[in-house]
Order: C-alpha cells, then sequence, then structure tokens
C-alpha cells in the first residue's frame, strides 16, 4: 500500500535544458506501473527522483499524500531493485537477503523469520546456505529481489531488473514478479524499455519520450486507443504500419499519387476536413496477395519470417517497408500486392489521433479544490483529454460533499467511489459523448 503523486516535475542536469520536462502522474495503491520508453527518454530519472536519489529541479513530489520535496529520502520507505543485482559473492543466499534488513530494528529471532518467510515465498528456502556463484541466474535474480522484497517496504522501484536474463527467464520472471506483487501486496513501478514487458505485466503503462509522458493508459488502452501517433507505433509487436496520407477529392494519396483505397480513413477525414495525415495499420491488418485486382499496391516480398502458424512478411512498396502478418504461404522475391482496406487508425499532422467525435474534452462543473480531485485531473490530461469547466453540461460532476465523481453517459448516472474506477470509466466518455450506446463495462474489467 502506499501512492505518489508527481506534480509538474522537472529535471535539468545542465542550465536550459530539462531531461524530465513538466511530468505529472499519479500511482496507485497495489498497482503495477510500468514506465517504457526508448532510451533517453528519462524512465530511470524519473525512477530516481521518486526514490529520492536525484533531486528534482521543480515539481512536487508526494508520498501517501505527504509531500516530500524537503524529507530526508531516508525516510521514504522503499525498495530499489537495479538492471545490475550485485549480490555479494562472499556471502550465502541468507547474508544476502539479510542485507536487506541492514537499516531495521529487530530481534534476531525476528529477523531470522523474516527472512526464512521471505526465502520461502521466493522459493529459496532450500538455497539459504548456497552462495551466488552455486546458482543459477534466475535464483540468483530471486536473491536479489528477496533483498529488496524482504523489509516489506509498501513501495517497490525496478529498473530494468531483467534485462541481462536470457529470454526464457525473463518470461518466467515476470510471471512471478507479478504474482509475487499481488502476495505482497505492494505498490510497484517498473522500468523498461521493453514494451513487450510493459504489455505483459502492468496494470497501466507510462509511455516516456523525451523526458515527457506521451500517454498513461492500461495495456489494452494503449494499444487499441493510442491518443498519439508515437503510441500506435511503440505499443505492440510487430510494429504498425504508417503512411502518410493526403486527402483530395474522396480519393487517399501518399507520395503524391498512388491511390489507396480505405473508407474508414477517407470518412472520417472528410468529417474531420482534414487534408493530410498518418495511417497506422497492424500488420494483422494488413492483407496481402498474389494477385492485382486494380485497387491493390504492387510490392516486393523481402523476407519471411515463419512462426508457426504466422508468418511475418517485410514488404518494399511505395518506397518504404511493411509488414504483414498472414497465415498463409508467400515466397520471398516474389511480387506481392498490398491491400490497404483494413481497419486502420488516423492521426492528423500533429500525428494526435482523430477520432470519429472531435470531442476529446471533458467538461467538469467546478475547479476542484481537494487534492485527490486535482490528481485525477492531472491524470485524464495525461490519458490525452483537454478540460473544460462549466457547471452546465458537464460530464464529470465534483461532488466533494460526497467525495464521489459522478460520471454521465448519455443520459446515465455512474457513481464513482474510487480514483481508479474514474480511469475504468473514463477511456469510454470519447465514445460515450456520441449517440452510440457501448457496453464498456465488461471490456473494461476484462483487460484489467
Ligand atoms: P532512460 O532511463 O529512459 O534511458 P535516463 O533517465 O537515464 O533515461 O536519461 C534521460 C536523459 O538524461 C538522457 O539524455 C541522459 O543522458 C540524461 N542524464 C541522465 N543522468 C544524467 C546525469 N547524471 N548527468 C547528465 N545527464 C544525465
Ligand atoms: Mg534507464
Amino acid at each position: 500500500m502506499s501512492k505518489i503523486s508527481l506534480q509538474h516535475v522537472y529535471k535539468s542536469f545542465q542550465k536550459d535544458s530539462y531531461v524530465i520536462n513538466d511530468i505529472s502522474l499519479e500511482i496507485f495503491d497495489d498497482e503495477f506501473l510500468v514506465l517504457v520508453g526508448p532510451s533517453g527518454s528519462g524512465k530511470t530519472t524519473t525512477l530516481r527522483m521518486i526514490a529520492g536519489l536525484e533531486e528534482m529541479t521543480k515539481g512536487n513530489l508526494y508520498i501517501d499524500n505527504k509531500i516530500q520535496n524537503d524529507e530526508d529520502p531516508s525516510t521514504r520507505k522503499l525498495s530499489f531493485v537495479f538492471q545490475n543485482y550485485a549480490l555479494l559473492p562472499n556471502l550465502t543466499v541468507y547474508e544476502n537477503i539479510e542485507f536487506g534488513l541492514l537499516n531495521k530494528q529487530m530481534s534476531p529471532l525476528e529477523k531470522k523469520k523474516t527472512v526464512e518467510d521471505t526465502a520461502k515465498k521466493l522459493s529459496l528456502y532450500e538455497k539459504l546456505n548456497s552462495y551466488p556463484n552455486q546458482l543459477s541466474g534466475g535464483q540468483r535474480q530471486r536473491v536479489a529481489l528477496a533483498r529488496a522484497l524482504v523489509d516489506q517496504s509498501s513501495l517497490v522501484l525496478f529498473d530494468e531488473p531483467l534485462s541481462n536474463l536470457d529470454a526464457v527467464l525473463r518470461e518466467e520472471m515476470r510471471t512471478e514478479l507479478i504474482a509475487l506483487q499481488k502476495m505482497f501486496g505492494m505498490t510497484c513501478i517498473y522500468v523498461t524499455h521493453d514494451q513487450i514487458e510493459a504489455m505483459a505485466m502492468a496494470s497501466r503503462i507510462v509511455l516516456m519520450m523525451e523526458g515527457k509522458i506521451v500517454q498513461v493508459g492500461t495495456p489494452y488502452q494503449m494499444y487499441h486507443d493510442p491518443m498519439h501517433l508515437d503510441v500506435a507505433t511503440f505499443m505492440g509487436s510487430p510494429e504498425s504500419n504508417v503512411l502518410s496520407i493526403e486527402h483530395k477529392d474522396g480519393l487517399l494519396y501518399t507520395k503524391g499519387s498512388k491511390i489507396i483505397y480505405n473508407q474508414e480513413v477517407m470518412k472520417l477525414m472528410k468529417k474531420q476536413k482534414l487534408e493530410k495525415g498518418y495511417m497506422a495499420i497492424r500488420p494483422k491488418d494488413l492483407s496481402v496477395h498474389h494477385q492485382q485486382t486494380g485497387e491493390r499496391i504492387p510490392g516486393t516480398l523481402v523476407a519471411v519470417e515463419h512462426y508457426g502458424l504466422n508468418k511475418l512478411l517485410h514488404m518494399e512498396a511505395l518506397g518504404q517497408t511493411f509488414r504483414a502478418v498472414v497465415d498463409r504461404d508467400f515466397e520471398e522475391k516474389k511480387q506481392v500486392y498490398l491491400d490497404f482496406k483494413g481497419h486502420a487508425l488516423l492521426f492528423n499532422e500533429n500525428k494526435n489521433r482523430v477520432l470519429e467525435t472531435v470531442k476529446t474534452e471533458i467538461v467538469i462543473n467546478q475547479q476542484p479544490k481537494d487534492y485527490e480531485y486535482i490528481q485525477v485531473i492531472n491524470e485524464l490530461k495525461n490519458y490525452g483529454y483537454r478540460i473544460a469547466y462549466n457547471e452546465k453540461n458537464a460530464d464529470l460532476i465534483i461532488d466533494e460533499k460526497n467525495s464521489t465523481f459522478i460520471y454521465f453517459q448519455g443520459k446515465k448516472e455512474i457513481q464513482l467511489k474510487d480514483l481508479k474506477d474514474v480511469f475504468t470509466y473514463v477511456h469510454y466518455l470519447k465514445t460515450c459523448l456520441t449517440d452510440k450506446e457501448i457496453n464498456y463495462t465488461k471490456s473494461s474489467r476484462n483487460d484489467e
């Protein structure tokens, strides 16, 4: 149990250049939050500021509603697991784990029990008398985890803890870590550059680029509802195909002359009066054929990767590369024909998502004073919403007396008791704001 709030946080190592540039983020009790992003995007720096290993240049940090800016970082009850987990080679597993209790006031008997209990939970009990060099890579990693978890911190920070492990072990450890998090009931902030790891582990994902948050959401939301082109290309494997497109006289063009037919995108561009933009197509939505029909774009099949039932095709067409996942056989170096009519996401010239309804704005009845409501509003912005305040026509009503949000879906009213509820429901606001009735509860609960 531990919750964290970062509010307008900046960090610069050199004058006039921010490596963290205005980050606001809410981390809930007991969640497994993953910070993901390319190398150099500021993930480690963010984690180190939360730990107090790095000072913030500007901004506020709260842990469990208590401002930390002027507190001694050693009072923060947290553990940090690094990529290079250095076990002490001359100490046994028992002694290595006990090391995590160095600053704890405990009787020797209590200490022994705590170490043994933790070792049991991590399946290390039989290894307590072994030395690190007698352990496998996975066991060593578990000892490092045990050392971090033994003092029962309610907040554990991980910085790419699995990136030194081989692929099989990495997948095993992912599952184990998630199980441990549930068992210990702790809040985890986990840094990785690997989006597959992020998708597999996170309750929520924060995608960072160049010191900023691009988007926050559940794995499901990040994949199915990217609000920015960078999210669409970063999340999901294999990577999405991106085409820059122009809309003229009811036709779509890319690179000047070639014509693509995609009714979904064309309709949306027309409706939003958009002339230029980007279209992102997941490899599973790009269909590839042996025959031309007149509408298809010719391309060359450069390489085929076999994954059992499915194959990943790498193709060249329109002067760029494309990826498609198919279940039919194709021969390399042969001419193929690409069909862009499948499901695609549309982004405008600024790479922001274009949706059927322009209303990605949430109207709230009043400017909140309460700290918790301000947190929610910061977080809504991370989800890609613009916020407006207006007593009439509000989508969300803050009821400070009863500490609830009331949220309107059409004429239906839903009371949200918990901060987390807001994000389960609010993702669907923009869809709900159209006249469409959608069944959101089920899918949103299932993907958590
Ligand atoms: P990530 O963990 O996402 O790879 P980091 O937080 O390590 O990114 O780094 C973000 C940026 O800050 C990078 O450009 C990095 O070079 C810079 N940086 C990190 N630590 C320092 C430091 N101690 N001094 C100067 N620059 C730093
Ligand atoms: Mg890093």
